[in-house]
């Protein structure tokens, strides 16, 4: 089931989520909604607080962009801790499904350590990730933190976008799927 996207100015993406139980009610279901809503979206990465929920899950697929290190990245992340980041920083023009339209370069380490529980609340240790899926993880990891993109800016580039965020909040943006708008 296809679930609306929710969008820049909702207070459910500005607050640190909270940990699940494996007996977290409709587990199996939220996801497989949460992977139809990024499908239909077109997106690559989606975390719980985007669908309205805020608990620490958040899943990837990175097979859109056709790179041979993402083709078979399509992950579960369950009460993700990142415990180390390394490498270079490097710039990527990044854009979320909760703020259509807008595209900017933003730089992040190379290379993520990332502990978490997959779907079926198997713990996995200390797993690397570099490249596009340690950056997709990232921006994910954010969101379940209660931080955007848009954050990681500078002061200059959230002033010059500030109108642009405030007609999203509104809803007054064309968007080829379903989305929940905090103040329209
Ligand atoms: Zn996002």
């Amino acid at each position: 089931m296809i679930l609306p996207i929710v969008a820049f100015g909702d207070p459910v993406l500005k607050k640190k989520a909270a940990p699940i139980t494996k007996d977290y009610p409709k587990l199996k279901e939220l996801i497989a909604d949460m992977y139809d809503t990024m499908y239909h979206a077109h997106g690559v990465g989606l975390a719980a607080p985007q669908i309205g929920l805020s608990i620490q899950l958040f899943i990837t697929d990175g097979a859109p962009f056709e790179e041979e290190d993402v083709k078979d990245f399509k992950k579960v992340f369950i009460n993700p801790v990142i415990t180390h980041e390394e490498g270079n920083f490097w710039t990527f023009n990044e854009g979320c499904l909760s703020i259509p339209d807008v595209r900017e370069d933003v730089d992040r380490p190379e290379i993520v350590h990332i502990s978490y529980y997959d779907e079926n609340f198997k713990f996995h240790e200390n797993v690397v990730y570099s490249g596009l899926s340690a950056r997709i993880i990232q921006h994910e990891y954010d969101h379940i933190q209660g931080v955007l993109f848009t954050d990681h800016l500078s002061a200059l580039r959230k002033r010059l976008l500030k109108k642009k965020l405030i007609d999203i909040s509104k809803g007054r943006i064309d968007v080829g799927y379903r989305m929940k708008f905090p103040s329209k």
